[in-house]
């Protein structure tokens, strides 16, 4: 599905991968771990077309098998959710014009205009599934962050994408917010779909993710099953501090000394 192979890539002056090589099948569930500045958020990048990498021999970024695959194709494979998106609907965009807005892969308060009845209900029926359809009127501004959250969610799920990238789900979510957009994306798992998540929680690493790459400074540190990626040797020396991981129940958690 994604396949980086000697990627090398800037953003302004700072190269951030400097011939990166990585791979994700079809069906993988994988979270992204690093601390702040590892890169993160540079990948999504470059999968969602924003970044181009630098071009030079034996190097290339395919996504699906294709190194032009054209953005429309792009945008109903792949359901994205990233904070940058949040930040930059308007105030007086509707709950359902968010969601609507996903068929056309813009952010704008217009596009429901063009939206057919068939990709209305589509979209009233998505966000009936993350629990938002009595809000579908709501301005944005209105929604609070978990509701908003979820808005996001339903505008990337409403291609019925094969895959989703959620850029931190939780992060900045109260305890409440929080479980219920962890019990959302087990549930889009269950359907058998691919999740890439990127995080720097644990508990964002949901039982349904079976693996774990570890980034810093633009390296792939650890990569593989997430029993034997996530334990106290591998975080400590990632986080540069020491970290004491424990699992139950397929949900892993963290404490220092
Ligand atoms: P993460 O998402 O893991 O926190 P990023 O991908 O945002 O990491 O950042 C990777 C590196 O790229 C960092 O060194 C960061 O300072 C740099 N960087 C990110 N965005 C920009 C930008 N717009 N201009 C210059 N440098 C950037």
């Amino acid at each position: 599905m994604i396949e980086f192979r000697q990627v090398t890539a800037y953003q302004q002056q700072t190269r951030v991968f400097d011939r990166l090589s990585l791979r994700i099948g079809p069906y993988e569930r994988v979270a992204i771990l690093g601390p702040n500045g590892a890169g993160k958020s540079t990948l999504l990048k470059l999968i969602n077309r924003e970044l181009y990498p630098v071009a030079q021999e034996g190097s290339y970024l395919k996504l699906f098998g294709s190194e032009t695959i054209h953005l429309w194709q792009l945008r109903e494979k792949i359901g994205f959710v990233s904070h940058d998106l949040q930040e930059n609907y308007t105030p007086f965009t509707t709950a359902l014009e968010v969601v609507v807005s996903g068929f056309f892969g813009a952010i704008g308060a217009h596009e429901h205009l063009q939206a057919t009845d068939i990709q209305v209900e589509r979209a009233r029926e998505t966000m009936r599934k993350v629990g938002i359809a009595q809000d579908d009127a709501c301005l944005f501004q209105r929604l609070s962050t978990g509701q908003r959250r979820r808005l996001l969610l339903a505008r990337a799920l409403v291609h019925q994408p094969e895959a989703l990238i959620f850029d931190e789900p939780a992060n900045g979510l109260d305890l409440g917010a929080s479980q219920t957009m962890l019990a959302l994306l087990r549930s889009f798992c269950g359907e058998g779909r691919a999740l890439i998540v990127t995080t720097h929680r644990l508990d964002e690493v949901i039982p349904d993710i079976d693996r774990v790459i570890l980034i810093n400074q633009g390296r792939v540190i650890a990569d593989g099953l997430k029993a034997d990626i996530l334990t106290s040797k591998n975080l400590s020396e990632l986080y540069q501090t020491k970290l004491n991981i424990t699992e139950k129940n397929g949900w892993y958690r963290c404490w220092h000394d």
